[in-house]
């Protein structure tokens, strides 16, 4: 019998080898529970560290751990990331030659790795199976395990591959599966169809305090989106849209004003693709404008920002795309435009793609879930932490977080009721028949044919708003939407219709009020150190020819940039500096600080 290992072992090489002083609450839980010998499901956000959950207890038992991942570049990543620390790893993947693959195998046969990644699909292969009698393999960690139920988002065939393949093993090992994807289905099925065995389940580290919410309604996205990367221009963030059009659209508008952006979706070629990819995770184009085909492979820990420019279509793959920001711990910020518009385009893409009706309703009931986060006025965070099962904290200040949008509403409040009354009387004068632009061109008064074809320049309303150009005059009955007082009929051509709370507005018995926010730049920037550090961590990753964040992380560098190490045993305190990067990267950068704070003496 092995001696159990204890935390403190696994912690130790937490400090040694990864550079962090300590585990997350939520993996000691599940480190505890594979060290002894559970099965585990390790259902934790994204962004949330679960890698380390299965690469540190791996490092500590002998043999050589498997590591199931669905895609090329997600095991590419991990390998690189483990190359920089030190640790032998390697993957086995379409992407190799056969006689790469062989080299591989071999060298895995002599146990020469601690982690072995490999695409599911390999594990039917009788090469595998062959290495696979002969290896000590004492752990098989499942990445992304929600992709063995259909009822996830990502559902691949191979993945129903890996029980059988236990099965064939001599000796069964540890098991532990880990997944972002916190619902019933998906939660019974992976523990189904992986047999795992009276599985310890946590469900943890949902809350990721370093990123702020919001949603803004009613608000211009062209011209909000324009604003915000242009005043970010030197952070990397991502705006998710919701179809290839979208995205389309948007990246267009960007380009036409000179911002340098990156576009990803289904409809470009594989190699487009990729080379976008890559150009955006070495820092070469900082804003990409993405589907949710952008994502899953993507571990860049420094995005800072992730704008929605429209209503994803559930709270999933919101949270998945919105964690994608500040991954280092450093601020993120998460905003969501929201339209009602975006309501009718998700129900066209449900009646698009799901067939079965009892899937169907549990689309709509989820995007409801959407709606409801889009419209609530409390704290968005406990929405958030209660949709995925983890009880916010106990007392009163945990229904208010302090940071996101409905916490900390700091937008200045504009009186809009004599403007509200104005639209509301003129689409009520239009007879309730025409869509927000024909109504917004008669509200500005303009000559535009089809106003004059209706005689609408005849109405009293006809240049009410003459004051405002028309593009406000259409943010604002979106607004009027987004709040309920304005309905749109769900047509091919939506009609503007007064909803019951109008009448109050109207007869002067309610007013309406507008927020009025600004964009605010809520990260910190401009330290002139970090900017160095930061150009010095680019020129040794195109050397490395890594991803910069594999060099350091942001934080790595923010907190080089506060504390001014100018020793190696200095150095090795700042989180994110382990042995190996010490040796590999340590001189440059202490060069560099050492530098700086000879000038400002
Ligand atoms: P996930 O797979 O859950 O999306 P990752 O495993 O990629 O997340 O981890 C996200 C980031 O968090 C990585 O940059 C990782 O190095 C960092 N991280 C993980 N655990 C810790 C920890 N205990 N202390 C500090 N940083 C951590
Ligand atoms: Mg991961």
């Amino acid at each position: 019998m092995n001696e159990p290992l204890t935390m403190d072992q696994a912690r130790r090489v937490l400090q040694r080898i990864y550079g962090y002083p300590d585990f997350r609450e939520g993996q000691k839980q599940i480190i505890r529970d594979i060290l002894d010998e559970y099965d585990t499901l390790g259902i934790m956000p994204t962004g949330g560290g679960k890698s380390i959950c299965y690469q540190v207890p791996a490092l500590l038992f002998p043999g050589t751990t498997i590591v199931v991942s669905p895609l090329i570049s997600l095991m590419k990543d991990q390998v690189d990331a483990l190359d920089g620390l030190g640790i032998p790893a390697t993957y086995i993947n379409s992407s190799l030659t056969g006689s790469e693959t062989s080299r591989r195998l071999r060298a895995a046969a002599a146990g020469e790795y601690k982690l072995l990644y490999v695409a599911p699909e390999r594990l039917e292969t009788d090469m595998f199976a062959t290495l696979a009698e002969r290896l000590d393999i004492p752990f098989v960690a499942i990445d992304e395990a929600h992709c063995v139920s259909q009822w996830g988002h990502d559902f691949r065939t191979s993945y129903l591959a890996i029980a059988p393949f236990l099965r064939r093993m001599p000796h069964r090992p540890r098991l532990a599966a880990f997944t972002a994807t916190a619902t019933e289905n998906v939660r019974t099925d992976i523990v189904r169809l992986l047999a795992l065995q009276e599985p310890q389940v946590h469900v943890t580290g949902f809350d990721r305090s370093n990123l702020s919410f919001s949603v803004l309604k009613g608000v211009n996205r062209d011209d909000y989106v324009d604003q915000y990367v242009t005043k970010h221009a030197d952070q990397a963030g991502i705006v998710y849209a919701a179809t290839r059009k979208e995205v389309d659209q948007v990246h267009q508008q960007l380009k036409r004003r000179g911002i340098p952006a990156g576009k990803y979706h289904a409809g470009m070629t594989d190699d487009e693709r990729k080379q976008m990819q890559e150009r955006f995770l070495r820092d070469d184009i900082r804003v990409m404008v993405a589907t949710n085909a952008f994502g899953m492979g993507i571990d860049k820990s420094n995005v800072r920002y992730v704008i929605h420019w429209s209503m994803p279509k559930n709270m999933e793959a919101y949270y998945q795309e919105a964690g994608r920001a500040g991954r280092d711990g450093e601020p993120g910020e998460c905003v969501l435009l929201y339209q009602p518009q975006d309501i009718l385009l998700q129900k066209f893409l449900i009646e698009q793609s799901v067939s079965s009706p009892e899937r169907k309703q549990q689309e709509y009931r989820k995007m409801q879930q959407m709606i409801d986060y889009c419209i609530t006025q409390n704290c968005l965070r406990s929405y958030i932490l209660s949709y995925f099962g983890e009880r916010p904290e106990e007392g009163a200040e945990a229904a208010r977080c302090g940071n996101c949008g409905n916490c900390n509403d700091d937008s200045e409040v504009v009186d809009m009721t004599l403007e509200s009354q104005q639209i509301m009387s003129c689409i009520r004068r239009m007879n309730e028949r025409f869509g927000v632009t024909l109504v917004a061109q008669v509200l500005k008064g303009s000559s535009n044919k089809r106003v004059l074809e209706f005689r609408f320049d005849r109405l009293p309303t006809y240049g009410l708003m003459k004051q405002y150009p028309e593009k406000t005059i259409v943010d604002m009955i979106q607004l009027l939407i987004a709040d309920g007082y304005i309905g749109l009929t769900e047509s091919q051509y939506p009609v503007l219709r007064l909803l019951q709370p109008a009448a109050d507005v109207l007869r002067g018995e309610k007013r309406v009020m507008r927020k009025v926010r600004l964009v605010k730049r809520q990260t910190r920037t401009g330290d002139e150190l970090f900017d160095r550090l930061r150009a010095l961590r680019k020129q040794l990753a195109d050397r490395d020819g890594v991803p910069p964040y594999v060099v350091f992380a942001d934080s790595a560098l923010r907190e080089m940039a506060e504390q001014l190490p100018e020793t190696e045993e200095q150095l090795l305190l700042v989180k994110g500096v382990g042995q190996a990067k010490l040796a590999k990267y340590g001189a440059p950068f202490l060069d560099a600080v050492r530098a700086y704070a000879a000038e400002s003496r």
